[in-house]
């Protein structure tokens, strides 16, 4: 396979940055020692884990949070939704989320539903597609204790307004606050104040950091029931060997995600633009999702007269990689979720193409991918 590719799916995951492998590669020459060890290996381990710790939490500029390593972000949102519920049960059984959540969200609320006497409120998104402060201060009951709205929506790119929702939630001091923010971080996130956030998850393989690691933040205060118990790692709430090679990796990712902010976000959303130009040119073969606000790095339309997966399909044969539905639930369902939850008629909601964008995208690339969907639309009957 020596064609050119074209990847357009970096909402399911990024390529690793090199430079990201390279520290990973030489953190395990140099830091093999187990973090708990009590001898002076483990011991200087565990001081560059901590240290990574603090890292990232001046670079968030957090002074209330710690930090929990996990195997990624359905982890993290797991031991958040689940750690804090379970724990805090006695305070109330009421818990709050959206209907578009990430699967790792709703099947965590769902569980709590159907095995731990929970009641659920699943919100909808308004017509631009956002979970609105308003609606989820609406939807408080008195024995409310959790609340958790997704930052961006992994398949439209939806912005939700996280520092508002956890700002009215103050009037609640029994409600935790969590967002997934697996989409969000170095993409959407200028100027959000993280302080004010109770909890929140971040992926590092959506940012160019190793699959198979993220991290939940928490402020202090709060407790967990932990879901993996042990050797009482992570403060307790998250037992097993600590990975230190995969902390410090997981540490310049952050660093380079959160540099370069303004002229990345400017130059995906002239890609974007692009993409949306075309897009809405063809009212006839396609319908934008597009929420407002939308996050420029995903771009998602709907197929109105072609099946959404053979277009998908033909733009891979034609080496262009883009998503029909999230491929988190791609096996299992035919339609999305998603779009079905904006209303969306049903020929929209089983046709979604889902272009999620890159820094690493260049304009030359865009170009050949709206020319090569031309083309296949002209093919495929
Ligand atoms: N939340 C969101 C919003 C996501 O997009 C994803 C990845 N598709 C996850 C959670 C799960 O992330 P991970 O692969 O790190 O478990």
């Amino acid at each position: 396979m020596n064609k050119k590719i074209i990847y357009l799916d970096n909402a399911a995951t990024t390529k690793v940055e090199p430079l990201v492998l390279d520290l990973y590669n030489r953190a395990h020459e140099v830091y093999f020692a187990n973090p708990s060890s009590i001898h002076k290996l483990g011991q200087e381990a565990n001081y560059v884990l901590e240290k990574t710790k603090e890292n990232i939490l001046r670079m968030f500029k957090l002074y209330d949070h710690q930090i929990v390593y996990t195997s990624g972000a359905t982890e993290a949102n797991n031991l958040a939704i689940k750690g804090a519920c379970l724990r805090y049960k006695n305070r109330g059984r009421h818990i709050i989320t959206s209907i578009y959540e990430h699967p790792s969200v709703l099947e965590a609320f769902r569980q709590l539903e159907a095995e731990f006497d929970f009641k659920v409120t699943y919100l909808k998104p308004n017509s631009d597609g956002v979970i609105t402060a308003d609606n989820v201060i609406a939807n408080i009951k008195r024995d409310t204790i959790f609340v958790s709205i997704m930052a961006v929506n992994n398949e439209i790119g939806a912005i939700n307004p996280i520092e508002e929702i956890a700002d009215k939630l103050k009037a609640y001091p029994k409600v935790i606050f969590h967002s997934d923010c697996s989409q969000l971080i170095g993409k959407a996130n200028k100027e959000i104040n993280f302080n004010k956030i109770d909890m929140f998850t971040v992926s590092a393989h959506k940012m160019h950091g190793l699959v198979g690691f993220g991290a939940l933040f928490k402020r202090k205060k709060i407790d967990l029931l932990p879901l993996a118990s042990g050797g009482g790692q992570e403060y307790n709430l998250r037992s097993g060997t600590s990975d230190l090679a995969s902390a410090l990796a997981f540490e310049k990712t952050v660093m380079m995600a959160l540099s370069s902010f303004d002229d990345r976000y400017e130059y995906v959303a002239s890609l974007a633009n692009k993409i949306i130009a075309h897009i809405s040119m063809k009212k006839d073969e396609f319908e934008l999702n597009l929420p407002n606000p939308y996050n420029p790095y995903i771009i998602n339309f709907s197929s109105l007269k072609k099946k959404g997966s053979v277009i998908v399909e033909a733009l891979s044969n034609n080496g262009v990689m883009v998503s029909s539905v999230s491929a988190c639930h791609s096996s299992k369902e035919k339609g999305s979720y998603v779009v079905a939850s904006l209303g969306k008629s049903d020929v929209a909601v089983n046709n979604t193409i889902r272009v999620s964008l890159d820094y690493n995208n260049t304009e030359e690339e865009i170009d050949e991918f709206l020319s090569i969907l031309d083309k296949i639309l002209g093919e495929i009957r």
